[in-house]
């Protein structure tokens, strides 16, 4: 048996922050409170003057493992996260190949234990030709939903999603469309896992396709129309069906507005934004350059100051990162050529303490990018809360040191982030999953997550 006692610092619990020691034995929270005694032969953890936190759980990264090694791979990626924070990783189902059946998804699985540092968890792929059954059986293997990329095309012959909707090309599979949502959604809904979307509607796309030249041209291109138009029609498959539509990486005021009308009319909404869309606006292009082509894109002042006040309202309830590396040649080619996506697991939640504190409670940072997250994903038995019975993924943080974001810091492979240069009024201190450092031991190796499945 072994066991960890955590001593001095502020914890936040669910009943908010307080000042309790943290009993850990075997990897598990056992006690928690004031003036507890150390247990016997238990290794202790001076915390004095630091805040303790639940690990984060980055609900969207981009592994790219299986298919793309030299962009990232397991290793690298949950060696980026363990270094931020992030202490569980839900990995994308576009690798390649695509994880459209439970036989990929175990293949993956087994790929990723080789190589995780922290836990991590898989999301299957709804294509067009899904079926019932396939669905299930990816369930019965551990995914942690599903997701639809509505304005994406599959490439078959790299078995890739790529982010064109042009269908002229004879290797594109269409996107999935309405009907295939409204065909699944019911046995998503039976299985107890979200459905999540990439909201954006592939005929306002088509409608608004142009060579991307410019930054401007993004914008263009990516209208917030097509966010709202896809979150609409899905919200009301969600109300029909009950399944639980997670909004991936809203990025704009109307697209929020869309999700708020439909969650006022009963649809089981949970939203999703990422720190570039409330940290950075358009402005920022002239500093980061190809590093903040992403899709959606980075819009303008005022769709970052609406969803910062959802963030604040409550009504976004989770921060994940879309972490998306690239090789640094993908990424310093022209802009036109530049592939879409950015690095992010590493600053999640030193970006987030930052911008609770900006809005005045730094509590708000573990309910974004923890507990809700840990909600939204099936894992809130296991993963985002320091309380007896939990997993002790936990992030010791000074709350008195800064840290920059600093390419030369990170671990990804694609180390120039869109947030490159930022300062964030924080600094990680050290990181524990399941009781374990994994800052200061390598050998630590991460688990498979399985959400809490509620059918039959
Ligand atoms: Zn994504």
């Amino acid at each position: 048996m072994t066991e960890l006692f955590i001593t001095g610092g502020i914890v936040y619990t669910p009943e908010g922050p307080r000042d309790v020691d943290i009993h850990i034995t075997d990897g598990m929270i056992t006690g928690v409170g004031a003036g507890r005694s150390i247990p016997a032969g238990a290794e202790v953890v001076d915390a004095t003057g630091m805040y303790v936190l639940p690990g984060a759980v980055d609900v969207h990264v981009h592994g790219r493992d299986p298919g793309f090694p030299d962009k990232e791979d397991f290793g690298t990626l949950t060696d980026a996260a363990a270094a931020g924070g992030v202490t569980t990783v839900l990995d994308m189902p576009n690798t390649v190949p695509a994880v459209d059946s439970a036989g990929v998804l175990e293949a993956k699985a087994a790929l990723a234990h080789s190589k995780a540092r922290v836990d991590f968890g898989l999301w299957g792929l709804i294509r067009s030709s899904s079926t019932p059954d396939q669905l299930e059986a990816m369930a019965a293997a551990g995914a942690v939903g599903f997701k639809a990329y509505l304005g994406y095309a599959f490439n078959l012959s790299q078995k890739r999603v790529q982010y064109s909707p042009d269908l002229d090309d004879p290797d594109l599979e269409a996107p999935p469309d309405y009907g295939t949502l409204a065909r699944l959604a019911p046995e998503v809904a039976r299985l107890g896992v979200p459905l999540a979307i990439h909201a954006e509607d592939p005929t306002v796309l088509a409608a608004f396709r142009r060579p991307l030249l410019t930054y401007s041209d993004l914008l263009a291109a990516r209208p917030p129309e097509a966010e709202a138009v896809a979150i609409s029609a899905a919200a009301a498959i969600a109300k029909e069906s009950g399944v639980r539509l997670h909004v991936a990486h809203l990025s704009s005021a109307l697209g929020l507005s869309a999700a708020e009308d439909a969650i006022r009319n009963g649809a089981p909404l949970n939203l999703e934004t990422c720190p570039q869309y409330l940290l950075l606006t358009d402005a920022d292009f002239e500093r980061a350059g190809n590093a903040m082509k992403m899709l959606p894109p980075v819009r303008y002042a005022s769709d970052r100051a609406a969803l910062v006040e959802g963030l604040a309202r409550g009504v976004i309830k989770v921060v994940a990162t879309d972490h998306a590396p690239h090789t640094d040649n993908e990424k310093s080619n022209t802009f036109e050529d530049a592939l879409p996506g950015s690095p992010g697991v590493q600053t999640l939640y030193l970006s987030c303490l930052d911008l609770a504190k900006k809005l005045g409670d730094v509590w708000l940072a573990p309910r974004w990018v923890s507990e809700g997250p840990a909600d939204a994903a099936g894992l809130q038995e296991s993963k985002g809360t320091i309380a007896p019975g939990f997993d002790a993924d936990l992030v010791i943080v000074d709350p008195n040191r800064k840290t920059q974001a600093r390419s030369d810091h990170m671990r990804s492979r694609q180390r120039h982030a869109a947030l490159e240069g930022m300062e964030f009024g924080f600094g990680i201190e050290d990181v524990y999953l399941r009781g374990e450092s994994v800052l200061s031991n390598g050998r630590v190796r991460g688990r498979m997550v399985r959400p809490a499945l509620v059918a039959r």
